[in-house]
């Protein structure tokens, strides 16, 4: 079997959030299990791997002009990378960011095109190609309506890891794919004629849809968690499938961890998380403390209820605990609002990303608050669990699927592993981290709790075994 990812992101070279480490597990999964794989990938500026050209004058198209790239080969870990650079005069990825951009619908329309224009030319012929999110979707329309006339036979797994950013564009950038627009009308139509969805091409032409987690996948079915799609992929029920999220269990593993001062395992959790807190204390410039270290790590976006976040900090504050916020921002006002936050001598608020503080938060740290308002998969919880970090969530999409309340959930009392609440306000919050801190005054129970969060396996091999199944299935399915 031959499986080529075509992404924006891949963990750890360049990453914005979750789908990188899912691109990056789910490759190297696939190769563990003995099958090829291949992750196609824009040539961003600020990757400094080594890599060297296979394709130095590879053609594709910006409309009506031929643009000249060059095709680089490299490996991110044991994984085969190919990286696609074009030599375009909109300077697509000659930028510091992945995405963020204007003229961001029109990067990612080029690289779907140029990776289909890749293999084509190069003679390289997947079994299944397989998509992620809205900047690779057009891969299936493209593939669809121009590369299987020109002989292709390739099927096409797209995954969606939000539903929330689908690509809204307008003809005209839409149109500099080479797709003809009248064919596109009823498959690709925005909410009026003028505009189309980049996801929604995705979804009607994919051989088969995954979504990050079973719950999610329920959800986008519906008005409230279907961001306008909820009848398309009603109707495309046929062909969709909820698959957990793994994580990469070498990668994130406390025993193992190059980022962590002490490392540690379900034995010595103890003095290892407590190595690890006066590691990162020094390091944040924070003081000795007696209460609970809470954690928050990821995007301060609404999705992700910052105003819930900042609540959880000050709450905790009262409880004489400290707190440490890692996340980026594009909104001012949040920013604003941790900044005077961070004010406080025991809170540390960073928003940068930053890889190694992100290891050693999860490593020092109590407690993880996630009072997301959705959330497709979600995987601080469960690198949180791994490193003995109790997340504090809010019951929806992956979070459901992952965190099982230590008092009102149905599994057996060895299996629960955190705190969960219904509804992303205060009050749930309050409900939760009440419950969370009376706890924590109890060490052996809480130990417990620990212990049985560090023994939850959310492994690949499960999710990849799922994926692999698809494959199978998409590629005996072959014309
Ligand atoms: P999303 O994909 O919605 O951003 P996920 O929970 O699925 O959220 O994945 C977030 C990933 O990004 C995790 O691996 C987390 O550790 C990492 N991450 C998020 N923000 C930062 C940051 N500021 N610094 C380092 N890592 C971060």
């Amino acid at each position: 079997m031959h499986v080529i990812h075509i992404a924006s992101e891949l963990a750890p070279i360049a990453k914005a959030g979750g789908l990188a480490d899912v691109v990056f597990g789910l490759a190297r999964a696939t190769k563990k299990k003995g099958h090829s794989v291949q992750v196609i990938l824009p040539k961003y500026e600020f990757l400094k791997i080594p890599c060297t050209p296979v394709m130095q004058d590879l053609w594709s198209y910006d409309g009506a002009d031929q643009i000249r790239n060059t095709v680089w080969s490299a490996v991110v870990q044991d994984i085969p990378v190919l990286l696609l650079d074009p030599h375009h005069p909109g300077q697509f990825f000659n930028r510091p960011m992945i995405y963020g951009y204007p003229d961001d619908v029109d990067r990612f329309i080029y690289f779907s095109r140029l990776s289909l224009e890749f293999l084509f030319k190069s003679q390289n012929r997947p079994d299944v190609v397989h998509l992620h999110d809205w900047p690779t979707s057009l891969v299936a329309p493209l593939y669809k309506e121009m590369y299987i006339p020109l002989g292709m036979r390739t099927k096409t797994v797209l995954t969606i890891h939000n539903l929330q950013h689908q690509g809204v564009c307008s003809s005209q950038n839409i149109s500099r794919s080479g797709l003809n627009l009248e064919k596109l009308i009823s498959k690709m139509q925005h909410t009026s004629p003028q505009y189309f969805n980049l996801l929604k091409g995705g979804i009607t032409y994919s051989d088969f849809i995954t979504t990050v987690s079973p719950t999610y996948e329920k959800e986008i079915q519906t008005v409230e968690g279907g961001c306008g799609l909820h009848s398309l992929l009603s109707e495309s029920q046929q062909k969709l499938q909820g698959i957990l999220n793994g994580i990469d269990t070498d990668y994130w593993n406390p025993a193992t961890d190059p980022f962590l001062k002490t490392h540690y395992d379900q034995k010595t959790f103890k003095s290892g998380k407590s190595a690890n807190r006066m590691a990162l204390r020094k390091r944040c410039g924070l003081k000795n403390s007696k209460g609970p270290l809470l954690c928050s790590i990821g995007r301060l976006v609404s999705q992700k209820s910052p105003e819930l976040i900042h609540y959880a900090v000050e709450k905790n504050l009262s409880q004489g605990g400290q707190s440490i916020v890692l996340g980026t921002t594009p909104h001012p006002d949040v920013r604003a609002a941790f900044e005077k936050l961070s004010q406080n001598e025991n809170v540390f608020v960073h928003f940068e990303y930053d890889e190694s503080l992100a290891h050693l938060t999860y490593a020092a740290s109590d407690l993880m608050i996630i009072p997301s308002l959705f959330e497709p998969c979600g995987l601080t919880q469960m690198i949180a669990l791994r490193y003995g970090c109790v997340p504090v969530v809010r019951k929806t999409g992956g979070l459901s699927d992952t965190i099982f309340d230590i008092d009102t959930s149905q599994k057996p009392a060895n299996e629960r592993n955190g705190f969960t609440f219904d509804f992303p306000d205060r009050a749930g919050v309050d409900w939760a981290l009440d419950r969370a801190f009376k706890l924590y005054q109890n060490p052996s129970d809480w130990s417990r709790l620990v212990k049985q969060g560090m023994e939850c396996n959310f492994g690949w091999d499960q999710s990849a075994e799922a994926y692999f199944n698809i494959y199978v299935r998409e590629k005996a399915f072959r014309i």
